[in-house]
């Protein structure tokens, strides 16, 4: 006996990327349940250090019932720790008064410059050159292993609580990038001992595919043909 089985193919509804910053904490409806003096901390700490959500995270992978021990949560929203004691007390104060988005801005950077951005000279050291020049965005340290960091890709679906690459997200001045895919080709072209590039951020999955193209589809011609490994550093699949 024949049977014929309908199958429905599921119904995907696409959803809108939303992100909030730390001008949109208050508006994220699920904090509303946080005590307000933990709140306060939040926004402390997201006004020295980069904060950024996506819905996703907050609707699906947060376990509300059980904040703030979540680990999710921990992992995603700022906590008092994360500045040294001092530091916080400072930026505490401030917004604790009569302040203006200038004052905090400023007293923002210096908190920021004071906890070495950049540590162990990371803008300098391991950045390779071509034809004398040193190309910034790139680090050759190990023999067969290039980094690459597209500057369109200087940012994550949701920043990390423990991210050491923070000094990327807050502003061009500390940002180390670049947007250069014809220096990345003739770099790696030169250099017959790399193997493997490690395209990274930030996440380069925010980028758009034809950026992301852009600088890696030239990497299938024959004279990239010792690259046997192209990794992208992402954590895209779980947090969006
Ligand atoms: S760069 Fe890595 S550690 Fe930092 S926020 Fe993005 S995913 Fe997290």
């Amino acid at each position: 006996m024949q049977q014929v089985v309908n199958v429905q193919q599921p119904i995907i509804t696409p959803r809108k990327f939303k992100v909030y910053q730390h001008r949109q904490l208050d508006k994220i409806e699920a904090l509303k349940k946080v005590p307000a003096d933990m709140r306060f901390e939040m926004k402390v700490v997201a006004n020295v250090l980069p904060f950024r959500v996506n819905e996703y995270v907050f609707n699906e992978l947060i376990d509300w019932e059980n904040v703030p021990n979540d680990p999710l949560f921990q992992l995603t929203f700022p906590q008092k720790d994360m500045l040294e004691p001092s530091a916080y007390q400072r930026m505490a104060d401030l917004m604790s008064g009569k302040h203006t988005t200038n004052e905090v801005f400023d007293l923002a950077t210096q908190l920021r410059d004071e906890m070495n951005p950049h540590p162990a000279g990371q803008m300098q050291m391991n950045v390779p050159h071509v034809d004398g020049e040193p190309l910034p965005g790139m680090q050759h340290k190990y023999r067969e292993t290039v980094l690459f960091f597209p500057a369109q890709g200087q940012y994550c679906h949701s920043y990390c609580t423990f991210c050491f690459r923070w000094a990327q997200f807050v502003g061009k001045a500390t940002r180390f990038n670049s947007n250069d895919a014809d220096q990345l080709h003739r770099y790696l072209a030169q250099h017959k001992e790399v193997t493997d590039l490690l395209v990274t951020g930030g996440d380069p999955m925010v980028m758009r595919t034809r950026k992301l193209a852009h600088y890696l589809e030239d990497l299938l011609k024959p004279e990239f043909e010792h690259i046997k490994t192209i990794r992208i550093g992402t954590k895209s699949l779980t947090f969006w």
